[in-house]
């Protein structure tokens, strides 16, 4: 499977029906499955064997949808979460605990930054925020012996700064600790960080995955590519009293943290991903690759026509400036930006507040990539429990919107924006 393009791995990757079974990945509703004797249960209660015996930790068609994803990124095993949050909580709260640090970029989705900076606090997880574009001895200089885990997005939301992955892979190698990265906005279509030195990699797939705004969900997706056995990780590591001693590393060599992260996780917070949505899901991710030439094409031609017209103050998207796209031709797959961009609109908060009711085409929603185009003012909404200074930290000014530029023709979606403006 691996060696077809994406497109192809987009459509027929993650389920292959047997004689007679449904050429579509069935929704399995289906909370339990049974067994036949107490041996073959308690075998797969306890790791010893493979079966999906409660919905929480496995089902069929949640499985279809976290292979799909696994094979796209080119990961060793996944795991679907409740959320996109819940996939980065997992992410981080499989390996981090009391007393742990974390280095992380500031450009970021603003619950991933509150998770690090309010509510893993609270747990005795600190942590330090560097700058994207820092110099690289600058960030170095964070890193202390307690360092587990080193975070960042691979399209920063909504600063949209795309990572410089040979820094930090660098910098995870000498600290020698795994190197999560959110890759939600880029999608798997566009980027795979475990090409470029990334050990996890996380998605909202509420976002493009979905693409149709119907459904709330996330993905983990271990590379295999870490090797736990530095005495960092004794969860990892050492024998799990809760499964009757067993070791991930011994047990399931290939993507232990996976393993550890659907057996300890999954079971004891339970943010799993239902059925429904994971066949959404799946149904979403076969025209991925489509939506994401349509989604780039219509950036690219408003973030085109916004940078000529006098009451727009700046436009960020990461296939206009030199930077961006020395990144995008060196990191990514496609030749291409995603589909969210910013603007600054002068004329202050009445002016945006006036600008976004005269739109027609795109809406006033909190979200990003689904077909339909969006705008947000990020100040006001989902960054608004920020103080100013964490705001620009994040990327973000007063007079910043957000738009996720959606697939609808392209004439219609400018004109919109043309005539609002005006
Ligand atoms: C939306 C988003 C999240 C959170 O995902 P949910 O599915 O909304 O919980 C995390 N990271 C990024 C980059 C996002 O855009």
């Amino acid at each position: 499977m691996s060696n077809y393009g994406k497109g192809t791995l987009c459509i027929q990757a993650g389920y292959t029906p047997k004689v007679g079974e449904p050429r579509i990945t069935p929704i399995v509703q289906s909370t339990t499955y049974k067994y036949d004797d107490i041996a073959q249960v308690n075998r797969v209660m306890t790791l010893q064997e493979f079966g999906y015996k409660y919905s929480r930790t496995g089902n069929p068609t949640v499985t279809a949808f976290e292979e799909k994803v696994r094979i796209l990124e080119g990961g060793a095993a996944a795991v679907a979460t409740a959320s996109g949050q819940a996939a980065n909580v997992l992410a981080l709260t499989n390996i981090l605990k009391e007393g742990d640090h974390a280095v992380s970029a500031t450009t970021l989705y603003g619950g991933s930054f509150s998770l690090f900076n309010n509510t893993l606090k609270k747990y005795g997880i600190e942590t330090s925020f560097f700058e994207t574009e820092q110099p690289e001895e600058e960030i170095a200089a964070l890193f202390r012996p307690n360092t587990k885990v080193l975070f960042g997005e691979t399209i920063g939301n909504p600063g949209l700064n795309i990572l410089d992955f040979d820094k930090l892979s660098r910098l995870a190698r000498r600290f020698d600790v795994p190197f999560i990265v959110d890759n939600t906005l880029a999608t798997p279509v566009l980027c795979n960080p475990f090409l470029h030195g990334a050990n996890i990699v996380t998605h909202s797939a509420s976002k493009y995955i979905d693409g149709h705004a119907t459904s709330i969900g996330g993905i983990v997706i271990d590379g295999g590519n870490y090797d736990w056995n530095n005495g960092k990780f004794p969860d990892i590591t050492e024998p799990d009293p809760t499964y009757y001693g067993a070791r991930y590393t011994e047990k399931f060599p290939k993507a232990p943290y996976l393993a550890k992260a659907r057996a300890q996780f999954l079971r004891d917070f339970g943010a799993c991903l239902s059925p429904q949505n994971a066949f959404l899901f799946t149904l979403g991710l076969e025209t991925l690759h489509l939506r994401m030439r349509a989604h780039r094409e219509n950036a690219l031609a408003l973030a085109t026509f916004l940078t000529d017209h006098p009451r727009v103050t700046f436009v960020g998207y990461p296939g206009l400036d030199a930077l961006g796209r020395e990144r995008i031709a060196k990191y990514f797959l496609k030749d291409a930006g995603s589909g969210v961009l910013t603007f600054g609109l002068s004329g202050g908060i009445e002016a945006i507040d006036l600008f976004v009711k005269k739109l027609k085409v795109a809406a006033l929603v909190v979200h990003v990539g689904d077909a339909r185009t969006s705008v947000l003012h990020p100040a006001s909404s989902t960054h608004a429990q920020l103080t100013e200074e964490q705001q620009r930290a994040s990327g973000i000014t007063p007079d910043m919107i957000r738009v996720s530029v959606g697939i609808e023709d392209t004439k219609d979606i400018v004109e919109d924006f043309e005539q609002a403006l005006q």
